[in-house]
């Protein structure tokens, strides 16, 4: 399919694409790596008037160690995220998560600002950006702001972003050497998006969790985070996990479609949330 006529700017700096958007107005959209916005204009589920081009920002892809936290350039390759030695060491989920998104070519044309704006619930990236509790840097028309990632993702595809911002930044805390964290995606094919996946961050301390922070990818028409079992791991020891598990789909409502029945997308995510506990209390 082809998509319908648009026309095209390239943007020259971050406020030349804010301003490039204020004057578009809602017809504007931007293109980073292209690879979930260019898919849905050949499917005719989008059709923007104008495309701002922020693809060739290089000052906007970067991982870099910021005290407390990593920032990384909203325009960062998944690639230079699943390859960066700061990440592997001080956030390796996201790293790890990384390296499963869709193929080799997707993870080096599409972003982690692209995946985080889209908002897809069945992203990898940004259920898993909730669980790191991340913070987003958008700069617009009104100056600069951040956004935690609870506040970030509204609805379906529907993020806090204005439509004359652009994500500049994700912010991401160090995981400390209590930290245990695991990404269990379940796919058909290794390249395919997640039916369910699960992300956990487990915090331990004197031989039990402190905290339990879970990320839910595509149980809902946003990235979620499994509150109930969060709230029965507070305080409590390693041998609560299968138990706790059981709540992982309270709250949440999955689509039913060609992959998955809703039913079974809540067995999955009661059965990857254990996983993923297990895996992160090995760690
Ligand atoms: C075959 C295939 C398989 C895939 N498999 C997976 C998978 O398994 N897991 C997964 O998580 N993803 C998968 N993806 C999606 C991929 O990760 C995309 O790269 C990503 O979701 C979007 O990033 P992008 O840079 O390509 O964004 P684009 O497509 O350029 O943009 C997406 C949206 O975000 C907006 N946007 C982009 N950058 C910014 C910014 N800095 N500020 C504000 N708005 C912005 C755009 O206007 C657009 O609305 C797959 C994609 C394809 C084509």
């Amino acid at each position: 399919m082809i998509p319908l006529k648009f026309d095209y700017e390239v943007a020259e700096s971050v406020d030349h694409a804010v301003q490039l958007l204020g004057q578009h107005g809602e017809e504007a959209k931007l293109l980073a790596g292209g690879h979930s916005l260019l898919p849905i204009m050949k499917l005719r589920l989008a059709a923007p008037a104008v495309l701002v081009d922020i693809g060739r920002l290089g000052d906007l892809s970067y991982v870099r160690d910021a005290g407390d936290h990593i920032a990384i350039g909203a325009l960062t390759r998944h690639a230079d995220v699943e390859h960066s030695d700061l990440l592997r060491e001080q956030c390796g989920l996201l790293a790890y998560t990384a390296s499963l998104v869709g193929d080799p070519q997707v993870r080096h044309r599409g972003t982690i600002g692209g995946s985080v704006a889209h908002g897809d619930p069945a992203s990898d990236l940004p259920s898993v950006l909730l669980a790191l509790d991340a913070d987003f840097v958008v700069r617009g028309s009104g100056g600069e702001r951040t956004v935690a990632a609870r506040d970030f993702f509204q609805d379906y595809l529907q993020t806090a972003l204005a439509p004359d911002e652009v994500l500049t930044e994700i912010r991401v805390p160090k995981l400390g050497p209590n930290a245990g964290w695991s990404y269990q995606k379940f796919n058909r094919r290794a390249q395919d998006w997640a039916v369910v996946g699960v992300a956990a961050v487990v915090e331990r301390q004197n031989g039990s969790i402190s905290s339990a922070r879970i990320g839910l990818t595509n149980m809902g028409s946003t990235p979620l985070r499994a509150s109930a079992v969060e709230s029965a791991l507070s305080g409590a020891d390693a041998s609560s996990v299968a138990e706790a598990a059981q709540s992982a789909a309270e709250g949440t409502s999955p689509a039913s479609d060609v992959a998955a029945s809703d039913e079974f997308r809540r067995h999955l995510a009661r059965v990857l949330t254990r996983r993923a506990l297990e895996e992160a209390l090995s760690r």
